[in-house]
Formats: structure tokens, sequence, C-alpha cells
């Protein structure tokens, strides 16, 4: 008898300060790869010691709002922005373990330049029992150092076929073939706060969004950033 495959549910985490083409561009290629239906957008609670996003919450939450108004492939998971207190990937993932039950998959989707900086992450020796993660391309300086613990980890872990990875509910790392798109929000924030123009970095209604609160001009620092 064939194995059940059972739908995966797959999330992508990051700050989206503020959200751009290249994460939407991203998204759209796995799901096109996988063929899934939906990714969960889950915005993270920065905690008030580390540097704070330039737009507030409930900024980033209205931006990511405009840009997945019209792409039915996107749905928003608020639930770590609207917690009082931060919490961290792992515990995000340990809730939602319980949450979807011990077989199906989930899967994390994260940039290559995450990926070499993962050990960085708390426990990121334990995130791959609770998800798989799905790695895309990224132009970036960042690249595995040889021989590292976390290299020595990713190379472990890595699974090169599709198929079995999705006959697993999480353990393993998939390098995904997606194409580079070289945008990142901390160009963004360059090019608005000297005045440039980013009419191709975003969809055009963040852009008004940003324009009409003024969001980038500035270096604003939020304190506790609710
Ligand atoms: P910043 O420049 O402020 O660090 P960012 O553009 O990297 O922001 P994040 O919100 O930090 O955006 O990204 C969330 C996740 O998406 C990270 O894992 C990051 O590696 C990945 N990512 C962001 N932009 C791209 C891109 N253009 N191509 C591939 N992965 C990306």
């Amino acid at each position: 008898m064939d194995k059940e495959i059972l739908q995966p549910i797959v999330y992508y985490g990051g700050t989206f300060d503020p959200i751009h083409i290249g994460h939407l561009n991203i998204c759209k290629s796995i799901a096109y790869y996988f063929n899934f239906q939906t990714i969960n957008i889950l915005p993270n609670h920065i905690p008030p010691h580390r540097q704070q996003p330039v737009a507030n919450v409930h900024q980033r939450i209205a931006m990511i709002e405009l840009a997945i108004k019209n792409e039915p492939l996107f749905t928003l998971d608020t639930r770590e922005l609207l917690r009082d207190t931060y919490s961290y990937t792992i515990d995000t993932l340990i809730e939602m373990r319980h949450e979807f039950g011990s077989k199906r998959p989930i899967l994390f989707i994260i940039g290559e330049d995450s990926l070499y900086s993962l050990n960085k992450w708390h426990q990121w020796e334990n995130l791959l029992n609770y998800c798989h993660l799905i790695v895309c391309k990224r132009n970036h300086e960042i690249q595995p150092i040889p021989d590292s613990n976390l290299n020595l980890w990713i190379e472990s872990h890595l699974e090169p076929n599709k198929e079995h990875l999705l006959e697993l509910a999480n353990g393993k790392i998939f390098l995904a073939p997606t194409p580079y798109f070289d945008v990142s929000a901390t160009l963004i924030r360059n090019l608005l706060k000297s005045g440039k123009s980013c009419d191709r970095l975003l969809p055009s209604p963040v852009y008004d969004y940003i324009k009409s609160n003024g969001i980038y001009k500035h270096r604003v620092v939020h304190q506790a950033n609710k």
C-alpha cells in the first residue's frame, strides 16, 4: 500500500521591515516547485534588547496585509507579533507541532543567509525536531564555514529529494532550486532613506503605504515596538 502523504503546513518567518518582492517571489517559486496551495507568513517579534525594526508592529502587519491582499497563496499568522512576550522560533514550532499533530510535515522557509547563521538562533540544533527547513538561494556574502559544527550539522541533514522530504514530518534540510532575487529590506530602507525610488522592489500598495506614512524617511528605533 502507498504511504499516506499528509498535506504539509508551510511557514515563512521574517522581520518583513518591509515585506518586498523578493519575499513574495521566493514563496511563489517554492509553491510552484512543490505545488503548495498556501504559505503562512509569520512576522517575528523582536525582543526589546535587540535592534528594533524601523516600522512598528502595526505597520509591519498592515504592509503584509496589503502585499497579500490579492494573492491567494498567502495567509498571515500574527501569533508571534501579537504576543505580549518575545518567543523564539523553536517555541513557535513546538506550539505548531501540538496544533498539527506529530505526522504532518511542517516546512519552514528561510534564505541561505539565515541558514549559514542559524547557530545564532536559540536551540538551533533542535529546530529540525519540529520542522524541515526549505532554503532559498540568496546573493549574500555569508557562506558556510567548512568543518564548523553548523556546516557538519547542515550536511548531515540534507535531503536532495523533495518527495522523500514530504514523507517525513520534520528533520531535513532541502536546498530549493529557487532563482536569485537580488533585493533585501535593508536595500529598500536605504534607498527610501536617501529619497530614491523603490518602484520595482515593493508591491505598489505597500510602496504607497510607506510613502503616505513616511515610514523609512528617517532611521527611527522603536524601543518597545508595540
Ligand atoms: P533585512 O535586509 O532587514 O535583513 P531581509 O530582506 O533579509 O531583511 P527578512 O524579513 O529578514 O528580509 O527575511 C526573512 C527571510 O527571507 C530570511 O530567511 C531571509 O534570508 C529570506 N529572504 C529575504 N529576502 C530574500 C531574497 N531576496 N531572496 C531569498 N531569500 C530572502
